[in-house]
């Protein structure tokens, strides 16, 4: 596990309540709901340090009525020593052969998260990066370093054409609960540049983008992944979460990657390739 939030029952009582936003943002009928969200793009299987096998987390994204699922185990890292490498990936492809023909219906995608070296770089060269369906990459320790640099480095990594999307923006994971300062206006605006996805951490006991920065976000021309991050079966189910947030935020359907049909979803993930 990558963090204990992922395994806790109860939720920390939240800052302050979201306010009234949606009504300035744009018409009820535009704003996201939960039943927009068609699939997720952010989870974790027992390949990697999930709880539940491939199949387990497949069956359950299609009983709550998702249409795919991106699994995103971890490639091996110094700080995920029991990551994938790629023949464990090749291995993992077979099976998600495998269960995409026995459910024909469902599609399921085979992406990476992947830990940004310090400087912002990314541990895989490209060939190996566009073998996934799509790469996620994440900051897992600040180094130590100044709101400046530490930003810039994530600056790096969205410029990389193969990110689709980053994950945890604010920096929840990286200082353990800490701040990390995150210079998050300079993350949205490359984002922007890049056309690279920030994503909306759905798991309700986690730090997510406030609803300024997802307004800032769709302002901007960001898309924003709705993503529970998870871990276990269950807590796939946090999307509606997310999307109640994002709703709150006055977060638009259209801004909204996971909102895309797994069409759509392929051909965005496959840009710049
Ligand atoms: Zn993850």
């Amino acid at each position: 596990m990558d963090s204990d939030c992922h395994d806790d029952r109860t939720c920390p009582p939240r800052e302050a309540p979201f306010p009234e936003v949606a009504a300035d943002a744009a018409p009820a009928d535009q704003l996201v709901r939960p039943c927009d969200i068609k699939g997720i793009l952010h989870s974790h299987s027992r390949w990697t340090d999930g709880a539940h096998s491939l199949a387990s987390m497949v069956a359950t994204a299609q009983e709550i009525g998702l249409d795919y699922l991106g699994i995103s185990d971890h490639f091996r890292t110094t700080t995920h020593i029991n990551g994938m490498d790629l023949q464990a990936a090749q291995v993992q492809r077979q099976e998600i052969e495998r269960l995409r023909a026995l459910n024909p219906a469902f599609d399921i995608l085979q992406g990476v998260e992947l830990d940004a070296n310090g400087d912002g770089t990314l541990p895989l060269d490209e060939a190996t990066l566009s073998w996934f369906d799509f790469v996620i990459v994440s900051f897992p320790a600040n180094g130590g370093y100044d709101s400046g640099r530490l930003t810039d480095q994530i600056v790096r990594a969205i410029a990389h054409p193969l990110v689709a999307i980053l994950a945890k923006p604010m920096g929840e994971f990286m200082l353990q609960g800490a701040k990390a300062g995150v210079d998050i206006k300079r993350v949205l605006e490359a984002a922007a540049k890049y056309d690279t996805a920030i994503e909306v951490t759905a798991n309700p006991c986690c730090a997510e983008l406030d609803w300024s920065n997802c307004r800032l976000a769709q302002e901007l021309g960001v898309k924003l992944a709705i993503s529970p991050d998870a871990h276990r079966a269950a807590r796939l189910v946090d999307y509606r979460h997310g999307a109640e947030l994002a709703r709150a935020a006055g977060v638009c359907c259209s801004t909204i990657l996971n909102t895309m049909d797994h069409f759509e979803v392929r051909r965005y993930l496959a840009r710049g390739r």
